[in-house]
């Protein structure tokens, strides 16, 4: 009999096995779909990468510094700082501490004030020093408010606060906690912005190397040691982890897990011959108006995401407006003319993934750690038990396992 069967093979799921399996325990995953990764999966359409949404990796989370080789992943960085659109024109803002002359430039471009830039470089020192403990047990606020708080002018958070973090939460609103807020903050202080070479997915698959994985079997009941799958077939074990997402968590735990609340996201993936910006730079739009939240010439990042003539551009929108695709397509590349011109009629569109459950939405007040076992004896991880990102999963899933480990 299998000590441990973890029920989805997502990154929190694939993390607690990774751990079980080092410390000697036999540990079986069952997965719905057809491959590892939950929501970090890269789809290959025609010779291009495409993540299921547009998803980057911070090279300095704690808990992938622990599990992953980074040098198999062959990342590559995108430029420290973002273009942002406003006024009709791009504006660059550089992180002044990894490009000193770009950073100076920065300080005096006619985005956001002077004070606003040092508020910048001030937040960023002070987060330097506040570990991730202190963060998350710091006083909680909505993101919005921290930054008014901060003394930020309106006018810089409109322009650049909203649509890179709100690229980042899904949230254009910043109705996100203040501690996630302060957290990817300093995760973007501390290392690069970067994407495995070949596709996000890779991040999984390293993980999944060695374990014993069951694809296209679809979990419909567990209990503390008792897994059912669709099709009838019981399975015993001494012990359950449910790595599922927090809606199936919820489902499958009746109701021993709430159910969440999700942010959703359009990404659209677009090939062109030459690309809008040759630089591997977030760009983001700081206008008031528009459907498109940021932009990120792939290709520029890393050259394997697209075959050797062409680019590849994705496109996040975070409001589709109840537009269908081929609306939002065309909306889309109109607002991109407004951007670049007429070369966006050479664009291509590749793909639209709507995906309506991206992330759990996590407003105050939220919980940063809930209990990796619940009352029934079940153990749970996911990133809804910690907070959302690849991070949070990751951390979610070593808690289940520490736990367990100990219980064994
Ligand atoms: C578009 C998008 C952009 C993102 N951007 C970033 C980013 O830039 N940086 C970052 O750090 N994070 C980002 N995230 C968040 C990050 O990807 C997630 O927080 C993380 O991948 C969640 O992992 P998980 O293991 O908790 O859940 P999941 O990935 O959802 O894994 C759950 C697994 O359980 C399986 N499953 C579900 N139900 C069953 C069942 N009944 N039986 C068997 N198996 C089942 C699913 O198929 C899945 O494989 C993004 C997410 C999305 C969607």
């Amino acid at each position: 009999m299998t000590d441990v069967i973890v029920v989805g093979a997502g990154l929190a799921g694939l993390c607690c096995a990774k751990y079980l399996k080092k410390a000697g325990v036999s540990c079986r995953l069952i997965e719905a779909s057809d491959d590892v990764g939950g929501r970090v999966r890269t789809d290959l359409v025609d010779g291009f990468k495409l993540d299921r949404g547009f998803q980057v990796f911070l090279t300095a989370y704690p808990e992938a510094r622990k599990i992953l080789d980074y040098e198999r992943l062959h990342l590559r960085t995108f430029y420290p700082g973002a273009l942002i659109r406003q006024g009709g024109m791009f504006h660059r803002l550089a992180d002044p501490f990894r490009r000193v002359i770009d950073g100076l430039a920065t300080a005096f471009s006619p985005l956001g004030s002077f004070l606003d830039k040092l508020k910048v470089a001030e937040l960023r020192v002070k987060l330097e020093f506040t570990s991730l403990e202190q963060i998350f047990r710091a006083p909680e606020s909505t993101t919005a408010q921290f930054l008014a708080k901060q003394g930020f002018s309106e006018d810089f958070i409109n322009s650049f606060f909203r649509p890179f973090f709100g690229g980042v939460f899904l949230d254009r609103n910043l109705n996100t906690s203040s501690r996630q807020f302060e957290f990817v903050y300093k995760m973007m202080a501390s290392g690069d912005i970067a994407l495995p070479a070949t596709g996000m997915q890779q991040i999984p698959l390293q993980l999944a190397e060695g374990l014993d994985i069951t694809f296209n079997r679809p979990v419909k009941a567990v209990t503390r040691d008792t897994v059912t799958l669709t099709d009838g077939q019981q399975i015993k074990c001494k012990a359950v982890v449910l790595a599922v997402d927090a809606a199936q968590a919820a489902a499958l735990t009746n109701g021993e897990v709430a159910v969440p609340k999700w942010r959703s996201v359009v990404c659209i993936y677009f090939a062109m011959p030459t690309p809008p910006t040759p630089e591997p730079i977030l760009v983001l739009n700081g206008e008031k108006d528009g459907l498109v939240n940021n932009l990120a010439v792939l290709s520029a990042v890393s050259s394997e995401y697209a075959p050797a003539d062409s680019s590849l551009v994705s496109v996040t929108v975070l409001d589709a407006r109840g537009l269908g695709d081929a609306e939002l397509q065309r909306a889309v590349l109109d607002e991109m003319r407004k951007w670049y011109g007429a070369v966006v009629d050479t664009w291509r569109h590749l793909r639209t993934y709507r995906i309506t459950q991206a992330l759990p939405a996590q407003e105050p007040p939220w919980s940063f750690e809930q209990p990796a076992r619940l009352d029934s004896g079940i153990y749970v991880c996911g990133d809804y038990r910690e907070n959302a990102s690849i991070n949070g999963a990751m951390a979610s899933g070593r808690r289940a396992a520490e736990l367990l480990l100990k219980s064994l």
